[in-house]
């Protein structure tokens, strides 16, 4: 404020000339706004790139612009900004369509190309403007860079130098939050707190003094925090300033934001100050203010760079003409720029060098600075430069880094992303100049490249094992970083032949040098087979070094394929280098490179350990294929295409080690007998194997355009069919498994629909696409991108296919598209002699099955050879002209039999022995098939004119029709075999979906609509009857004997009062799901009275089950077993659990469910109780006066008890002065009817309930142990009720056994839990309970009606009603006072509706005429008008009343009919276990209710009328109706989910918007969302962390306590995450409920597709929060992924 005051407000009139207040806005008005949106993002901002119109993935939109833009319709991406850059909306450049928003469209239309802000400025403005600027920046600039600490520039010095420092911290990136604020408490005596807010302001703004005197005292502090830092490793940084130096620097930094801020009113005033920044100084070159900012830019804190590059952004990157000028100085700087920022340890978000993706990207100022700066030459030789580290062939070497150089390695990486950049848009035209600039840049490409060619040797460990597992990642990780700029560059060549033609021969060029010639120590040997002979080099694999690194071939490989796709290669041949090209020299080092892969695979290489295998695997992988293994294919195919098969072929047996098996007759015989190595022979088999698959390969894949007629829609068709021909898939693991061009593009969606159908998810789960069927034809099971072990089960899902639909399973190869012409003559390798000569051979193997070493696998390729040849064949005669001779044939050439010496038969012959041997079942399809197509082939070829006359024809003919019978009767008993087969597999099937099924029942969810199991007794044993629950008339129901059996002995037994307990595992907490007021919690657990529930529910206890019976004995047998097994495991591994056994947590031993106790098995406790009895029973007031005298007996028997005067003697005086009541006899002590073992199992469930429900230490003895047990059950009872409201489900419907169970065992063990309590701790809750309704002096201070919850009051009254009953001999029976107390509880709860009803809505008009309930309840209300003195509302009108009345006590009937059923057993009447309408009447007959509730207040008005009296004149009563509280109205609506909204974006938006509560203002990292309230918290951080019992706790973990009693349910934003939290130590992620539009969920937004809400998915969770089922849910994902159980959950 003051800063604005005094400084710069004098400068802003200064700049106006007048108020500044006036001078603004005129400015801002003058001005035309510059037509670019510029929107700087701030941390976790969402932003939006259109796929399909933005030119790159860096061009994206602010939210407002995106809405308004027509992308929004377009297929778009989402992501969160990390911070910094700024939208690109009005940029013509980043957008092919659609550049402006509808807001930005606006200020184009006036806009003139290149018009001059300054325009709209007058004269003297501009001179004000341009000397203030000037001033004022170079004075923040001089400032900021001034690296002194103690002294000022001489022109800003003070005369007198007060001494006074500051201890000026700074961030670093090597310590820790930890060490920093252990460092700080120890070096400046701070608190904890403190600490933790100077490392937080460090880690944000970069530095921060934490300390303030003289210089001495700051210097103490420094060499504190020095000493204690550089023990590792190097100190953080601190300094001592001058405070004068400080103050100078923070002004500077405000005038940087203050021109920022001045700058926004007019883009003349912008021009100024990018005019002012980028003129030169008095220094010459660099001297401009911009530039000292930037060359400085690694010294500054980040606080400092913050602030100016923003001023960068909203001026220099928005003056298009200055934006040119600034891209060169930056181009110049840039060397100096990141040498910089590779020594600087700040992440590059912090440093100048990352506005390259704001320069590089813009297409023009790339190509401007390529062709003027030599950018590209710059950027690759600056990285080359920080690579230095080199063998003695000048290749990298990354095996031997040290930790510095492998961080530098770390941090050069992103000069890799710059290159992107600049060349992430192709040229349309090319200049002379860009051609000459690109080709240098090429150039210095080519020398990295050179650098990484055969880099990282390996050679094959024989012996022993390597001792230290060689470093590999680096040669990869630099590969997969260049992968996209090689195939850009490449992409760049393609788009000029003259550039393609030159690169094409300085790659060559290159590659020669690499490798020139043969190499020495290599000899040249002769290699001859089948009278072909070849010179050659011996070479082992397993014997020399090998690198899986060739870039430079592959590169050139790929040049060679973009000449093949263009015309120069046909029409000017001449032009081409072909002739330099030496075929052996171009194929040998990929070839290498696939035999190491072979070898590998056929375990010769095992000793090399792993890093070997990752990076055969990486070679194959999909990140790093395109650019390494397909491209050595493309260069094999290159090579072999301008070579004689014959001779390729000899080579390859050569380098596979395997040519003296196939030049030697007979060698493989020799070799299966002599040598009994299995091993060797086993590796042999493998590499034939692999021998075999590579030459399919070179055959096979011409799906690359400029290899085969094809475009690339078809290659990505390809890959597609041949994923899905694996298994269905989502989106994202299809997007996974293709390669993504460098705009993260696979080109999938445009060819998706064609190949696969698209099936929506369920409730879990995701979309799938699944093959079409009419693709199943292009499955090729030697498809070149499969796994091994993806092969094999695409193999298998395509072979059941075949049988499903009834087809033989053969599987072969599909039709291929014919070579471009380059590559046209490798079809000839099928036919060539060598090639002949080797499928003979292993077919012999085969005909002898038994006296070679051969292997199935070589013969299916072999198979699928000769299939590939055949198709081929077919091909071409189908595509034969009249001038040409079709050379392919292959059908004559494997019919004629082998030539002297060996004269072995044909190769066809041996097929047709094949085909019957027993021992190739599986492939006998396919053999059957080869012989139809030769057939069909041989007769295209006798039609065809040309067709050269086949020798062998008769005999062919003859036996072809021998075999037609054959074939037929084979048929048939095929068909009959595949019948057999479907129906095997429909059984089993069957069997197994039985199992899943059953599965299902087994751990059975809380779904209620899981209609599994029926309850017993829920079928009417009495039908015909009206069923009554309670009360003198309750129905009696023979008493069922009921048996269980123990699921942990298996023993039978039957529930009866005096055996043994049996127990259900149980699980209880705390729960705040009904709660109507979330800000109420228990603040003292020791203090608090759970007496009296309150109507808004906060606080409940609820208990679980999941239904598993057991004895109590073998319960506590296990759970002492699974505690002692615990103590061991926590001393041995010190690992978490997903229970907590100190805390009593088990796992049900059958199921797994988490519980926490146990409820015992009873039979209804009222039987047992309830003498028999026909006396004349009491009425409502006469009971209530009975029981009256009863209390004030029993209080003044207390009393006297409790007055230490008395002695006992005195004792029998005093009962004589009382009358007691007729027939009570307050000493008689009833006995438990209990054995010792339920006896014991009530007190552990009652205790547990005690123990979690207040969260107290178990104290059996604690009066507050039998109102836990009531509370308890009341509040379980009530959710349930509420869940099944919800769900429209009847009240009495099918419940799944486990709740049934459970309700019915809590109902009568909280009804039997008196028995092991203390009498008269029983008779005094009932007493004070009982006042708060009919009131007595003894108890004051009683809670209002309007303040207690009738169910939780009727529930404790009924339940410890006994206690008193049971020392009543007057001969009332328990059920009349059951019945009383329910009848006076709902006439409690009719008042409380009506009190607080709201009336307003009286626009509804009722029918006339008004019926009797209607005129009972006007009358009713008419009294209680009369009681309050007038203050209740005016009276509204009967039939609302009743309506209101009826509406809000249908919760309270439901939960009393459920609770009495459960208690007394009673059968429920058949009309309420059907859903439909609201069975008010069934439930009043059930209840022993008057259909007209208010008939009970007429039949006893008696006492009534005194009574409603007593309650309307409490004084809180009075105060609500005056208005001066509220009060829950009824019903009560069930809570819900907060709503969330349809567009996940705009959840970020309202996340990004939302800062830190405790760090004034600071963006939230991991800003998340409250599901239950809508709070958003500031998780996951230091500075939202607070004790909670001691102990530091996250934001997340501290609201649970206060909003969901331990357990809360978030969203949390940044990730698209639900998290669930359970205490301190349980907690796990669940699916959010936002899907993409292919039905996946983006768990930590990768993917970045549009996601939006799934209803389903979040009533779902809804769900499970309502049923109270979140904690079981995370004991089950922990049990699932024991790596959950160590997240330090807390801390979220
Ligand atoms: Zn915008
Ligand atoms: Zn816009
Ligand atoms: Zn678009
Ligand atoms: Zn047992
Ligand atoms: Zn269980
Ligand atoms: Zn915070
Ligand atoms: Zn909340």
């Amino acid at each position: 404020m003051l800063a604005q005051h005094v400084l710069l407000g004098p400068m802003e009139w200064y700049l106006c000339g007048e108020d500044p207040a006036f001078g603004f806005p005129k400015l801002e008005q003058a001005n035309k706004p510059s037509h670019l949106c510029g929107r700087v993002f701030k941390v976790g901002e969402p932003t939006y790139s259109c796929r399909d119109c933005a030119v790159d993935p860096t061009c994206v939109l602010c939210m407002e612009c995106f809405l308004g833009s027509i992308h929004r319709d377009h297929r778009y991406r989402m992501t969160t900004s990390g911070g910094g850059g700024f939208c690109d909306c009005g940029d013509t450049e980043a957008w092919k369509e659609g550049p402006y928003c509808q807001k930005h469209e606006l200020n184009t239309s006036e806009i003139e190309e290149e018009e001059d802000p300054l325009v709209h400025l007058s004269e003297d403005v501009i001179a004000r403007t341009y000397n203030i600027f000037a001033i004022m920046f170079r004075y923040a600039v001089e400032i900021l860079t001034w690296e002194k600490e103690s002294e000022l520039p001489a022109d800003l010095e003070m005369v007198e130098k007060s001494d006074t420092y500051y201890c000026m911290l700074f961030n670093d990136e090597v310590h820790t939050y930890e060490q920093v604020i252990y460092t700080l408490q120890k070096a400046v005596n701070c608190t904890q707190k403190e600490a933790i807010g100077f490392a937080t302001t460090v880690d944000r703004d970069g530095r921060r003094s934490v300390r303030y005197g003289d210089f001495q005292y700051c210097e103490q502090a420094k060499s504190v925090i020095v000493r204690n830092t550089s023990r590792q490793t190097k100190p953080l940084k601190v300094q001592v300033m001058h405070s004068s130096i400080v103050a100078h620097q923070n002004f500077g930094l405000k005038l940087l934001s203050w021109l920022g801020s001045i700058i926004g009113y007019s883009d003349g005033l912008r021009r100024i100050l990018c005019q002012v920044g980028l003129q030169e100084g008095p220094d010459g070159e660099n001297s401009s203010l911009v530039d000292r900012l930037m060359l400085s830019d690694s010294k500054l804190w980040k606080g400092a760079r913050s602030v100016y590059h923003q001023l960068f952004m909203s001026s220099l990157l928005m003056d298009l003409k200055y934006k040119k000028l600034f891209a060169v100085r930056f181009a110049k700087n840039y060397e100096r720029l990141q040498s910089d920022y590779v020594t600087d340890d700040h992440d590059r978000e912090f440093s100048v060098a990352d506005l390259s993706v704001q320069i590089f990207t813009v297409p023009s100022l790339a190509r401007m600075l390529i062709t003027e700066e030599n950018l590209m030459s710059i950027i690759i030789k600056t990285f080359m430069d920080h690579l230095r580290h080199r063998d003695a062939h000048g290749r990298f070497q990354f095996e031997r880094y040290t930790a510095l150089q492998a961080f530098k390695f770390r941090r050069v990486q992103s000069l890799i992303l710059d290159l992107k950049y600049v060349l992430i848009s192709k040229p349309t035209e090319w200049s002379d100049e860009l051609r000459q600039k690109f080709l240098e840049g090429f150039d210095a490409f080519l020398e990295l490249l050179k650098c990484m060619q055969g880099m990282d040797p390996i050679t094959r460990q024989v012996g022993q094992h390597i001792e230290m597992e060689p470093e590999w990642e680096a040669a990869f990780t630099l590969q997969m970083k260049l992968t996209h700029v090689i195939s850009m560059m490449q992409d760049w060549c393609a788009s000029d032949e003259k550039v393609l033609i030159e690169a094409y021969k300085k790659c060559l060029a290159v590659l020669m040098q690499c490798h020139g010639g043969y190499t020495d120590g290599e000899q040249p040997i002769t290699l001859s087979i089948c009278g072909h002979s070849v010179e050659t080099i011996r070479y082992c694999v397993s014997q020399e070094k090998v690198s899986i690194h060739l870039p430079v071939s592959r590169l050139l490989a790929g040049l060679h394929v973009l000449l093949s796709k263009s015309e120069v290669a046909y029409k000017f041949p001449e032009l081409l280098p072909l002739s330099e090209l030496s075929p052996p020299m171009l194929i040998e080092h990929p070839l290498r490179c696939l035999v190491l892969c072979a070898q590998v695979h056929a375990g010769m290489w095992r000793r090399n350990g792993f890093s070997l295998v990752n990076q055969i695997y990486y070679y194959h992988n999909v990140k790093c294929r395109r650019e390494m293994f397909d491209k050595d294919i493309v260069m094999l195919q290159t090579g072999v295409s301008m070579m004689d098969p014959n001779h390729f072929l000899m080579i390859m047996l050569s380098r596979f080690e395997l040519y003296q098996i196939f030049s030697t007759p007979d060698y493989g015989k020799r070799f299966s007998s002599e040598i009994t190595h299995k091993d060797v022979v086993q590796q042999n088999n493998t590499l034939i194997e692999e021998m075999l698959y590579l030459i399919i390969m070179l055959v096979g894949e011409r799906f690359s355009p400029g290899v085969g007629q094809v475009n690339a829609t078809d290659e990505i068709k390809r890959e597609i069919i041949h994923q899905l021909s694996i298994k269905p898939m989502a989106h994202s693991e299809l997007v996974k498994s293709l390669p993504e061009d460098e705009n993260k593009e696979t080109g999938m969606e445009s060819v998706i629909e064609a190949v696969a159908h698209f099936k929506k998810p369920g409730l879990t789960g995701r979309g799938m696409y699944e093959l079409k069927p009419e693709c199943a034809k292009e499955f090729n099971l030697y498809f070149y991108h499969f796994s091994r072990a993806e092969q094999s089960k695409a193999e298998e899902a395509q072979r059941k296919l075949k049988r499903q639909n009834r087809e033989d399973t053969a599987l072969p190869p599909p039709v291929l598209p014919p070579f471009c012409p380059l590559f046209a003559s490798l079809v000839n390798i099928l036919q060539s002699d060598v090639m002949l000569c080797i499928m003979g051979t292993i077919l012999q193997w085969a005909v002898e099955h038994n006296g070679y070493a051969w292997s199935e696998s070589m013969l299916q390729r072999v198979l699928h050879l000769i299939g590939m040849a055949l198709q081929e064949e077919k091909q071409h005669l189908e595509n034969v002209t009249e001038e040409h001779v079709v050379t392919f044939t292959f059908t004559q050439k494997i019919s004629k039999p082998g030539e002297a010496p060996k004269n072995s038969p044909s190769i066809l012959a041996m097929l047709e022995t094949l085909q019957n041997a027993p021992y190739l079942e599986v492939h006998k399809d396919m053999i059957r098939w080869i012989l139809k197509t030769f057939n069909a082939v041989k007769k295209m070829r006798e039609s065809s004119p040309t067709s050269p006359v086949a020798e062998t024809e008769g005999t062919i003919m003859e036996e072809s029709s021998r075999d037609k019978d054959k074939a037929e009767r084979k048929r048939k008993a095929e068909i009959a075999r595949l019948r057999r087969e479907k129906i095997m597999a429909q059984m089993s099937e069957m069997q197994r979906h039985f199992i899943d099924e059953n599965k299902e029942l087994f751990q059975q969810t809380l779904e209620l609509d899981a209609s599994t199991s029926a309850v017993l007794d829920n079928s009417p044993v009495v039908s015909d009857m009206t069923l009554t629950a309670l009360g003198p008339t309750q129905t009696q129901v023979p008493e069922q004997r009921q048996f269980v059996t123990c699921i942990l002995c298996q023993e039978e037994q039957e529930v009866k009062v005096e055996s043994r307990a049996m127990v259900l595992a149980a699980f209880v907490q705390r729960s705040t799901v009904l709660s109507k007021n979330r800000s109420k919690f228990i603040q003292d657990p020791e203090k608090y009275d759970p007496l009296f529930m309150h109507p808004d529910l906060s606080c409940g206890t609820h208990t679980s089950s999941c239904g598993h019976i057991m004895h109590a004995h073998c319960w506590q047998r296990y759970f002492d077993s699974v505690q002692a097994k615990e103590q061991r495991r926590q001393q041995r591994l010190r690992l978490h659990t997903s229970y907590d056994v100190e805390n009593g947590e088990f796992l049900c031993p059958l199921c797994e469910c988490l519980s926490n106790t146990v409820i015992p098995l009873l039979l209804p406790p009222r039987n047992i109780f309830n003498k028999l009895n026909f006396s004349e029973q009491p009425n409502l007031t006469q009971w209530i006066r009975t029981i009256s005298q009863q209390i004030k007996a029993l209080q003044f028997l207390r009393k006297e008890e409790s007055s230490p005067n008395n002695a006992s003697t005195k004792n029998s005086e005093n009962m004589d002065e009382l009358q007691l009541p007729e027939g009570f006899r307050p000493d008689f002590h009833p006995k438990n009817p209990y054995s010792e073992s339920i006896k014991e199992m009530l007190t552990t469930f009652g205790t547990a309930t005690y123990k979690v429900g207040l969260k107290v230490h178990p104290n059996e003895e604690d009066p507050r142990v039998p109102i836990m047990c009531w509370g308890s059950c009341a509040y379980t009872i009530q959710s349930i009720e509420r869940i099944l409201s919800d769900e429209d489900k009847p009240l009495f419907g099918p419940l799944p056994c486990r709740l049934d169970d459970c309700l019915r065992s809590l109902t009568r063990f909280a009804a039997a839990h008196w028995t092991v309590a203390s009498l008269s701790v029983v008779q005094g809750h009932f007493c004070k309970l009982f006042a708060s309704l009919v009131p007595n002096d003894s108890h004051e201070e009683l809670p209002c009606i309007l303040d207690i919850d009738m169910f939780h009051l009727l529930v404790g009254l009924v339940l410890a009603f006994p206690a008193l009953q049971c020392q009543d001999f007057s001969g009332i029976s328990l059920g009349t006072g059951d019945l009383h107390i329910f009848h006076l509880v709902t006439m409690a709860h009719i008042i409380q509706i009506l009190l607080t009803s709201c009336t307003e809505e009286n626009g509804m008009d009722q029918e006339n005429p008004t019926c009797e309930e209607e005129s009972a309840v006007l009358a009713l209300y008419k009294t209680l008008h009369q009681y309050t003195g007038s203050a209740l509302k005016e009276i509204p009108s009967g039939w609302h009343l009743w309506r209101s009345v009826r509406a809000g006590i249908m919760p309270f009937l439901k939960c009393s009919a459920l609770f009495f059923h459960y208690l007394n057993g009673v059968p429920s009447p058949p009309d309420i276990q059907v859903p439909g309408t609201s069975h008010f009447e069934h439930l009043c007959n059930y209840l022993s209710l008057p259909n007209n509730l208010i008939c009970l207040f007429q039949e006893n008005s008696e006492i009534m009328n005194s009574l409603i009296e007593s309650w309307c004149h409490n004084s809180e009563v009075k105060r609500y109706l005056e208005g001066e509280r509220d009060a829950i109205r009824y019903p009560r609506e069930s809570n819900k989910l907060i709503n969330l909204p349809e567009d996940y974006s705009s959840l970020i938006n309202q996340a990004s918007n939302f800062s830190c509560p405790k760090s004034g203002g600071d963006k939230s990292r991991a800003p998340t969302l409250c599901l239950v309230c809508g709070s958003l918290l500031c998780s996951q951080s230091y500075c939202c962390q607070t004790e909670l019992e001691g102990e530091d706790v996250g934001a997340c973990t501290a609201h649970t306590y206060s909003c969901g009693s331990g357990v809360g349910i978030f969203l949390r934003v940044r990730e698209c995450q639900v998290l669930f939290l359970a205490g301190k130590t349980k907690g796990c992620f669940y699916s959010p409920p936002y899907l993409d539009d292919y039905g996946e969920t983006d768990q930590g937004l990768r993917r970045g597709n549009p996601l939006h809400l799934c209803k389903e998915r979040f009533k779902k969770i809804q769900k499970l929060w309502h049923q109270h089922s979140v904690t079981e849910e995370i004991g089950h994902a922990q049990e699932a992924n024991q790596t959950l159980v160590g997240i330090d959950w807390q801390h979220l």
